[in-house]
């Protein structure tokens, strides 16, 4: 019997097989070590993603899912996985994942709970030395904003904190009509790459402050949002009459450091 689909969990259950494989598909991963990288699938629901991801013969795949009748459906219709315990049944968000997963999670994959993707990127940038690349799903917007380079309207903290960290690149979008039940929104699949910084060139707590402060009032100029913080150094002069959205990564490594 198919799960009952729950919309506090966020359950939207993709019925397009073509699309589930696409994103399986759009791992993109050179292994470096000997044994297979871990891929570790985020609600994987009724597994249509998680049949995919199976077929992949360079991955070795581990997946989260909170919800108990999703859990016990995917125990019974992928015994493989269940019998090397890599059905975790939990939540990603409270998830102890260097105890779970010893062997590290090089990969993330999944078709995310949209209402708490921000909370999942938050997690994955508190474990950027594991994670070098994640494929998923997610609202179209958010896809949008993650995705986006400076001076578009959607950039945000989370672009900025993502960018410094990850290459991402925007791959296709999905209907609504690809989903049951059908959420309110458009989705679309994106993909982030670990990019080669190890840490800013900066005082990274201070560098966060400044970024989630500016954009805290992002329609005023740098002048006024960060006004307690600036020393009037020529360092920041042209920073000033921007606003948040209009700085790239760089832009505030270079502004938290005539700050500091
Ligand atoms: N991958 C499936 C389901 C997507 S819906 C598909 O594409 O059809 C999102 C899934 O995430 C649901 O199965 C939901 O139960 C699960 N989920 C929601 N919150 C979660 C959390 N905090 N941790 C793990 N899984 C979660």
């Amino acid at each position: 019997m198919d799960v009952k689909p729950k919309k506090n969990l966020g359950q939207h259950f993709l019925t397009d097989l073509n699309i589930a494989k696409r994103i399986a598909d759009s791992i993109d991963y050179t292994q470096q070590e000997e044994s297979k990288p871990v891929c570790l699938e985020i609600g994987p629901g009724m597994g249509v993603l998680t049949q995919f991801l199976l077929n992949r013969n360079d991955i070795d795949l581990s997946v989260i899912e909170i919800d108990r009748e999703s859990v016990e459906y995917l125990v019974t219709h992928f015994p493989q996985l269940y019998q090397q315990e890599k059905i975790i049944g939990g939540d990603f968000l409270k998830a102890n994942l260097n105890e779970l997963l010893p062997k590290g999670f090089p990969i993330i994959c999944g078709n995310f709970p949209y209402n708490i993707s921000s909370q999942i990127f938050f997690k994955i940038l508190d474990h950027k030395d594991e994670v070098r690349q994640v494929v998923c799903m997610l609202q179209r917007e958010v896809a949008e904003r993650i995705a986006n380079k400076p001076g578009t309207k959607e950039y945000g903290i989370l672009s900025v904190f993502l960018q410094a960290y990850y290459d991402i690149e925007y791959l296709f979008g999905v209907d609504r009509s690809k989903f049951n039940p059908p959420p309110k929104v458009q989705s679309a699949v994106i993909r982030l790459k670990r990019n080669g910084r190890q840490s800013l060139p900066c005082d990274e707590a201070l560098f966060r402050r400044i970024v989630k402060e500016s954009f805290g009032m992002r329609r005023k100029m740098i002048r006024n949002s960060l006004s307690q913080h600036l020393n009037g150094s020529a360092a920041q002069e042209r920073f000033l009459t921007l606003r948040p959205e209009q700085l790239s990564v760089d832009d505030f490594v270079e502004l938290t450091n005539s700050i500091s």
